[in-house]
């Protein structure tokens, strides 16, 4: 709630809203103890008369009434009768629209076709043919005020709910064996409550409006009671002789009907749970460089070589340190395996390669990323993304996110092609062809007219790895791309990675968290732990002698076929935050290795400038 709010505050204009209205809320509650005339009083022989006048701060109406007072009482009565109406509106509309929502079928019909023909007729008449019907009076304008706006909650919250009742968090609500009630108040309805509470700020003012109107032409307040909209139709006669007594009821509604917009929009931006994270600003096109220290200008060691690189989060006060201090570089045709439990920062590793982290929160405060020597940190952003893609690819963790869902598969393959190159559709097409083939999948004649979700994930993930190819790219990223392969796909796959690095040089960073994998395929390994690279070198002599504890545990994770006797062990205990590291060794609490000096000061990489490591106490000397 404190975040909320303090989120809210940070927008300015919302800001002068929410002071403005709750001056004026203020005003109306305090009324009955102000020193104010009676609103109805009438004294015809001060008819007219000016603001500032004696007795009357803001002059008298046609019949001689306090126009003050009658502003307080009128003001009273518009904001609770809008505030009603948006409620009533915003309750009764998102009951029908949950219902429609999540029944679906017959029901939805029906009553979407309802709400339909409600919205069929002009807005204004229809409230006036609500209040005909009902008669004139404060009550029958509320309830025709919220009838009208019923439509717009109903569609709002059915749209919404019929995507949450698809949700895989629905189904396992409906496993777990609830009942309709249970599923809508727990699950449908925390989802959609941001929505309606951003429905009422944004009409709240705009149902205020209408009550006046209604008021207005005489079918809401009837004399003597005032309201806002009564006040400016009784003054309309006098528009010219007294504007003062149509001014002051103009201005009070002007004053409430902006002070609640401006409010309402920043009530929807600090709603909105993809700006909660980071500041109000959108997420910029690379991620923000921010660097400490001095750029490192040790010459490149390979095509994509990261030089002490470090990537940071910054929410509100705390700092993620994701990435730590990070070196890695890997030479054309080779493949340099980057592996680590989950959390680890394996991924914020690969995309602070190509500016990717999203910004803000994130941010790389420190290094360099030299691709063909030139750090690619340092370029402007045309250069950058010329080569994202084209020089430097990336196949994604999650296949399904990366994959448009409203686009055939064909297309989005030559969309990715046409970024970098001029080509014809035949050209596309064909070379589109043989990109599937490459990846093994089945029938790409026909596959190239299929939607992302007719294929499986697995077909998915092969999806993702031809567009990665699609450019011929020097270095390709690849964020743990067999995940979701079943094993002879996947080996399938990491044959086919093999021989594109064999063939044509392709230097390859694989991330994974399956040592088995990199044993197929990397001539080196990083291990990654907390955000700090604790071991690198050869593979054979890494899986052969691990030299840090914890790579030496995450070997020993590894089951292996046929030797159903070996003890699996587990790693202990949970990765720590990387918002609080420890001093020393991140791998300590869990190490059973651990001494007092681990826990001391910061640890260097070292060892045989092959084979390095980061502990005081390794199992093997490198
Ligand atoms: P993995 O090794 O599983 O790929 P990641 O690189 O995705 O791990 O994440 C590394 C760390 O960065 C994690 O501890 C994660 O909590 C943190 N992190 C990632 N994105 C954000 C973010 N937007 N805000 C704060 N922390 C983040
Ligand atoms: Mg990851």
């Amino acid at each position: 709630m404190s975040a909320f709010l303090k989120l809210l505050f940070r927008n300015r204009l919302a800001a002068i809203g929410a002071v403005v209205l709750g001056l004026i809320l203020a005003l109306v509650l305090v009324a009955p103890l102000l020193p104010l005339p009676d609103p109805d009083a009438t004294a015809t022989s001060e008819r007219f008369a000016r603001p500032f006048s004696e007795g009357h701060i803001l002059g008298t109406d046609h019949l001689g009434r306090d126009l003050a007072a009658r502003l307080v009482h009128g003001t009273r009565v518009s904001l609770a009768i809008g505030l009603f109406a948006a409620l009533a509106a915003a309750v009764l509309g998102s009951a029908i629209g949950i219902a429609a929502g999540y029944f679906g079928g017959r029901t939805d019909n029906v009553i979407m076709r309802a709400i339909d023909m409600l919205m069929a007729f002009p807005y204004i008449l229809l409230a006036l043919a609500i209040v005909a019907a009902l008669g004139p009076g404060l009550r029958n304008a509320l309830i025709a005020v919220a009838a009208v706006n019923i439509p717009f909650f109903a569609r709002n919250i059915r749209g919404i709910t019929v995507g949450l009742a698809g949700r895989e968090f629905v189904d396992a609500a409906r496993l777990a064996g609830m009942g309709h009630t249970r599923i809508i108040l727990s699950e449908i309805l925390p989802n959609v409550l941001p929505v309606i509470v951003i429905g009422i700020s944004t009409t709240v003012g705009w149902m205020i409006l209408e009550t006046a109107g209604l008021s207005f032409l005489g079918l809401g307040s009837q004399p003597p009671q005032a309201d806002l909209g009564s006040m400016l139709g009784e003054a309309r006669a006098a528009l010219i002789t007294a504007p003062h007594t149509s001014v002051v009821p103009g201005l009070m509604i002007f004053l409430i009907v902006m002070s609640i917009n401006l409010l309402g929009d920043g009530v929807r931006d600090a709603l909105d749970p993809r700006l909660k994270s980071g500041a109000l600003a959108r997420p910029r096109a690379t991620t923000r460089v921010d660097r400490r220290g001095p750029v490192p200008e040790e010459p490149a060691k390979g095509l994509l070589d990261l030089q002490r690189l470090e990537t940071q989060f910054h929410v509100g006060k705390r700092v993620y340190k994701a990435v730590n201090d990070v070196s890695l570089h890997v030479k054309p045709g080779e493949c340099l395996g980057l592996i680590g439990e989950s959390g680890s920062g394996k991924s914020v590793t690969a995309l602070s390669v190509m500016g990717l982290v999203a910004s803000p929160p994130g941010a790389i405060t420190g290094g360099a990323v030299r691709h063909d020597g030139e750090d690619l940190l340092s370029l402007p952003y045309d250069a950058l993304r010329r080569r994202r893609g084209e020089k430097v690819a990336y196949i994604f963790q999650d296949p399904l996110a990366t994959l448009h869902p409203l686009y055939r598969i064909g297309e989005q393959m030559a969309e990715a092609i046409r970024v970098h190159h001029r080509i014809s559709d035949r050209e596309a097409r064909a070379r589109a062809l043989e990109l599937l083939r490459a990846v093994r999948i089945p029938n790409p004649e026909s596959r190239l007219g299929n939607y992302p979700h007719e294929m499986s994930g697995g077909m998915r993930q092969r999806i993702g790895i031809a567009m990665a190819l699609a450019n011929d790219p020097e270095v390709l990223i690849a964020d743990e791309p067999t995940t979701a392969l079943d094993v002879t796909v996947q080996a399938q796959i990491l044959a086919l990675l093999d021989e594109l690095r064999r063939e044509r040089g392709l230097a390859i960073l694989f991330i994974t968290h399956d040592f088995g994998v990199v044993a197929q395929l990397c001539d080196r390994v990083a291990v990654m732990y907390a955000g700090r690279i604790v071991e690198q070198g050869p593979t054979e002599e890494i899986l052969a002698r691990p030299a840090h504890p914890y790579t030496a545990r995450l070997i020993a994770c590894v089951p292996e076929l046929g030797e159903g006797k070996r003890e699996l062990a587990a790693i202990p205990g949970l990765p720590p935050v990387v918002d609080s590291l420890p001093p020393g060794c991140a791998f300590a609490p869990r190490c059973d290795k651990a001494q007092e000096d681990c826990r001391k000061g910061a640890i260097d990489l070292a060892g045989t400038g092959t084979h390095d490591v980061r502990c005081l106490h390794p199992e093997v000397t490198p």
